[in-house]
């Protein structure tokens, strides 16, 4: 791995004052190389070469939209192994998930490369003589904001609708997974016309703030925590009136009634934990609510499921779950599961670093299930975005369970499993949260609104609703009557 460079007008470059940041590989604590820690004049000119670019990309066909669409899909799928390889060893996931999050992302290129013709605005009834129709404008330059824990699968999906839209995009990837943006930025130089897409890398205080507080950023898309989805809300409104669409963190319910195969069950709340990527997901069903009658049976068995889960290396075919993304976010997680123990959880497995064999140099942290944890405690309430799963103390009926699920501020996904249709619909309708699932979990359906309500967020992605949020409604009234 050698040095890297931002893309920035077409032109590869690194940061202007020469600052750099260390790719770290969180299995092996080895250098990866560095990437560039961009200063708020390099950001200025990632803003003014897409400002310009603007000029001509608002005037692209659907069909031109289409084609660059199709073809950065085709860029990432001819290097889907590569990619793949550098956001396992960037973010300590195992390989075999990164690669199908590489999958993904060639999937939502395409997906809005082929919506490009929905664009569609209205006409509306008026008076003879008239003409009153609506026509979909885009905004000019976005800023897009993404998290570490999908690096590239966010870097390059997210871009897909802005782009779709006719806007350009300045894209800022996580510090700590920065490696495959950049990679998919040289990928793609000379694929994109210049300035419609560009790469800037380096902390949030720094880079991630000179392009929020842009003035010539109008739009802004932030996936991310909701301590900074708030900080980013209030640091646009400082600057002039912005478009801010916040995808944000969860904590999210998993309600089991006693009429659910409980085997089933147990496997769904170990899938929608997504250990596979070691908890750190949005969408990780990180509650579990039992009722009394299989409170137990269902603990004896979780227990014992997650605790043969074996950590390892990226490569290794036999893990189940990787590393933690970083020494900080590492530490988080230890202070949690102290925390628990401090609130009189109980701790039935996992929890502890894994300090000995081939691990010892990396940052990995046995999965982790409480039980007998009070709704209102803090490791109920706040998000961990680590291996840590909570099991409540048991509820006796559905009013019970449903105000558990809810008795949080985040709401971004939800699951029930019952058997019981009434039931079923009642917590569809009562969960509050953007996604339920019912007897199922963590799916995420092709072109289905992705979002949460409360503080995880505002703006729903991942369906023809994230391409109309990149775009504002103008309206024209023409009185051709008296010609
Ligand atoms: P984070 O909020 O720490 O950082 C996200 C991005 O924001 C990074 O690029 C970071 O550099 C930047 N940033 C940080 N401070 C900033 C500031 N003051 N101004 C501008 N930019 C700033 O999140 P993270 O730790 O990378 O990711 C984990 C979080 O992301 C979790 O809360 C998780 O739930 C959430 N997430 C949400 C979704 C979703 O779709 N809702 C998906 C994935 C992750």
């Amino acid at each position: 791995m050698t040095d890297t460079s931002m893309l920035i007008g077409g032109k590869l470059r690194p940061a202007s004052d020469g600052s750099v940041l260390d790719a770290l590989n969180p299995a092996t604590g080895q250098r990866l190389g560095t990437i560039p820690d961009a200063t708020a004049d390099d950001v200025d000119d990632a803003v003014a070469a897409a400002s310009s670019a603007f000029t001509s990309w608002r005037r692209s066909t659907p069909g031109e939209r289409t084609a660059l669409l199709t073809a950065l899909a085709d860029v990432v799928a001819a290097h889907a192994d590569e990619l793949a390889r550098l956001d396992a060893d960037d973010n300590g996931s195992l390989y075999r998930e990164m690669r199908r999050d590489v999958d993904t992302a060639v999937f939502s290129l395409r997906y809005y490369a082929g919506l490009t013709l929905q664009l569609h605005g209205d006409t509306v009834p008026s008076e003879p003589g008239t003409l009153t129709y609506s026509v979909r404008r885009p905004y000019g330059v976005v800023g897009r904001l993404i998290p570490f824990n999908h690096p590239l699968m966010f870097a390059a999906s997210k871009i897909a609708a802005p782009l779709a839209a006719g806007n350009t995009v300045v894209i800022k990837p996580s510090e700590h997974t920065s490696l495959s943006a950049l990679r998919l930025g040289e990928l793609v130089a000379d694929v994109v016309p210049a300035g419609v897409l560009n790469v800037v890398t380096g902390t949030g205080a720094r880079c991630g703030d000179a392009l929020v507080a842009h003035p010539d950023v109008r739009r802004l898309a932030f996936t991310g925590s909701a301590a900074t989805g708030r900080a980013i809300q209030r640091r646009a409104a400082e600057v002039s009136i912005k478009t801010v669409t916040l995808e944000l963190g969860g904590k999210n319910p998993l309600v089991v009634f006693p009429d659910a195969d409980l085997d089933v069950a147990v496997a769904a709340a170990v899938r929608g934990m997504n250990f596979t990527w070691q908890g750190q997901s949005c969408g990780s069903l990180s509650r579990v609510v039992v009722h009394r009658d299989v409170h137990d049976a269902f603990v004896e068995k979780l227990t014992a499921t997650v605790g043969a889960l074996r950590p390892g290396l990226p490569d290794d075919p036999g893990a189940d779950t990787g590393a933690i993304v970083n020494a900080g976010q590492l530490e988080k997680v230890l202070s949690y599961v102290r925390l628990g123990q401090e609130e009189g959880a109980r701790l039935c497995t996992g929890g502890d670093r894994v300090t000995d064999g081939g691990l010892a140099d990396g940052l990995f942290v046995r999965p982790a299930v409480f039980a007998d944890v009070d709704p209102a405690s803090r490791l109920a309430q706040e998000e961990i975005f680590g291996p840590v799963l909570a099991v409540m103390r048991p509820f006796a009926d559905a009013d019970e369970a449903l105000r558990i699920a809810n008795a949080t501020s985040l709401g971004l996904t939800a699951g029930v499993f019952t058997r019981d249709l009434g039931t079923a619909h009642r917590f569809a309708e009562d969960l509050e949260a953007g996604y339920v699932w019912v007897n199922e979990v963590g799916r995420h359906v092709p072109g289905t609104p992705f979002g949460g309500v409360k503080d995880s967020g505002i703006g729903r992605e991942e369906d023809l609703d994230e391409l109309f949020s990149y775009t504002q409604l103008k309206n024209v009234h023409i009185n051709y009557g008296h010609l």
